[in-house]
């Protein structure tokens, strides 16, 4: 089963910025993907064309079975929340909340009650190796536990796809390859997971890689 599919797909900007250009990608369920490219070569405009935040300007987008053309706002966000787990390099975690209510917040808009939420947080932490850090709040915690927590958080409503863009960019090379791991670990699991980096490394040990050059997309 495919859960991303791009069609021809172009995206230009204000001021006549053309940042994807015609862009065929297919990324099947329970695959592991890199998109890798330079900075300046599209990659966050792909991420946010993937992750249904922007409607492209010419194309087709298929998430999770879904054409976006087809959806208005409300319904791609519905379409969000429930398919698209989402983790950046910032790791974007509440301050002064405690992990596990950080985690449990990736349920908020999926319609689970809150003992619920807290439940399945605390099982995703659990997968993530935190289970011993839930009532940690995100400055008690090191750089490669806060981007675990988000990671968490972003997995909690077991989502389609988890788009991770630029998941090690803040971390010293052994967090990093621990979150590398981390993402490896749960797509054995069976969860899709892409992640866009310009390291080349780190592209290297993912088994698919989805090359952006100049806004095409190869590979
Ligand atoms: P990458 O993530 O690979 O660094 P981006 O997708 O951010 O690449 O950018 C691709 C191109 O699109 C760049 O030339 C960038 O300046 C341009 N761009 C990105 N976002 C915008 C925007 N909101 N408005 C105008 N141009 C943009």
């Amino acid at each position: 089963m495919t859960v991303v599919e791009l069609r021809g797909v172009t995206k230009t900007y204000q001021g006549n910025v053309t940042a994807v250009r015609g862009a065929d990608l297919t990324v099947g369920r329970g695959e592991l993907a890199a998109i890798v490219g330079p900075s300046g070569s599209g990659k966050s405009t792909l991420l946010n064309l993937i992750g249904t935040l922007d409607r492209p300007t010419e194309g087709r987008v298929i998430v999770a079975g879904r054409d976006i053309a087809t959806l208005g706002d409300r319904a791609l966000s519905a379409l969000r929340a429930a398919s698209i787990g989402f983790v950046f390099q910032q790791f974007h975690l509440a301050a002064g909340v405690s992990a596990l209510d950080n985690v449990a917040d990736g349920l908020l808009y999926a319609g689970v009650r809150r003992k619920e939420r807290r439940t399945l947080a605390a099982a995703a932490l659990a997968r993530v190796g935190l289970a011993h850090r839930a009532h940690h709040r995100p400055h008690e915690l090191s750089g490669g536990e806060r981007q675990r927590v988000a990671i968490a958080r972003a997995v909690v409503g077991e989502p389609d796809l988890l788009l991770a863009d630029e998941p090690t960019g803040n971390l010293d090379s052994a967090a990093g390859a621990s979150v590398m791991d981390l993402l490896r670990t749960l797509n054995a699991g069976g969860t899709t997971v892409i992640v866009i980096t310009h390291d080349g490394a780190i592209a290297d040990t993912l088994p698919r890689r989805i090359r952006v050059h100049d806004g095409m997309v190869t590979g």
